[in-house]
């Protein structure tokens, strides 16, 4: 009896450090790969290191990077007005997930393409889809279907249901951002930018820092968005991490005294 304990321990152990293994390759892959290194070239890493951060967010469901990448510069833009993709001016549901099927009538795809230059001349990036249809969502979908069962025929379905559970909280923290982090009743703001974006702590620990998103919206490139020492934002600390072992450069990092920036607003500070 007491050693079928002991396995049972020893199995939530281990099914706790697949969930951590999981969540943190899916949260990163979002918040380093798509959104702090592809958006906001907030730092650059090796290629091979840029390629293995972005698949951990395409295997969670975040689409081609291209397209993901080229609505996330629009709604920089035009955060809060006319043209957001996601503001919940338009309806918070809208915000959460309602907007993804209607990103075409935001953003043709010529305007994709002239958001995007940087990433268009990646053949691989390029190869996961480059326009506003069905096709790259399915792509999407096979691959990361594919990748779990090859969770489950290595590894059995206790890790491939961890493996669920961490994308499906990964997926909905991403939403949580557009969309709880632009409401009014929520959070607070540490900048007077000319969007709605708030700092909100519970999502800043769900999202792996994207949370501090008003602190985001002020200084869009920096790739530190948890500022004062409670804004905990792991993101950064992985950016440290990385750079320690000479693995990241070019970092932009916040000002001493941050100014009111408009969206889209440029680089101020840069560590070698
Ligand atoms: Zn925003
Ligand atoms: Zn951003």
């Amino acid at each position: 009896m007491e050693s079928l304990i002991g396995t049972c321990k020893v199995n939530v152990l281990a099914l706790a450090g697949w969930f951590i293994v999981f969540y943190l390759y899916h949260g990163l892959g979002i918040t380093l790969g798509y959104h702090r290194l592809l958006t906001h070239k907030a730092f650059a890493v090796p290629k091979w290191l840029r390629y293995l951060l972005v698949l951990g967010g395409y295997l969670s469901l975040m689409g081609a990077p291209i397209v993901w990448v080229g609505v996330h510069r629009l709604h920089h833009q035009k955060s809060d007005t006319k043209g957001d993709p996601h503001s919940p001016q338009d309806g918070f549901f809208h915000a959460l997930g309602g907007w993804m099927d209607k990103a075409k009538n935001y953003q043709s795809d010529g305007e994709l393409h002239r958001q995007c230059k940087d990433l268009l001349s990646d053949p691989l990036m390029r190869c996961l889809g480059d326009a506003h249809s069905l096709k790259s969502p399915i792509v999407c979908l096979t691959v990361s279907i594919l990748f779990r069962v090859a969770i489950f025929m290595f590894f059995g379905p206790w890790v491939l249901f961890v493996n669920l559970a961490a994308t499906a909280i990964v997926f909905l923290s991403t939403q949580l951002v557009n969309s709880v982090c632009h409401l009014p009743s929520v959070g607070y703001r540490s900048y007077e930018t000319v969007d709605n974006s708030k700092n909100v702590w519970w999502v800043g620990l769900l999202s792996l820092g994207e949370g501090w998103h008003n602190n985001h919206h002020a200084i869009p490139t920096s790739a530190r968005h948890g500022l004062k020492w409670y804004e905990l934002d792991l993101s950064w600390y992985v950016v440290l991490v990385l750079e320690k072992l000479g693995l990241a450069n070019k970092i932009i990092c916040p000002p001493e005294r941050v100014p009111v920036m408009p969206p889209g607003g440029t680089a101020i500070h840069v560590r070698k």
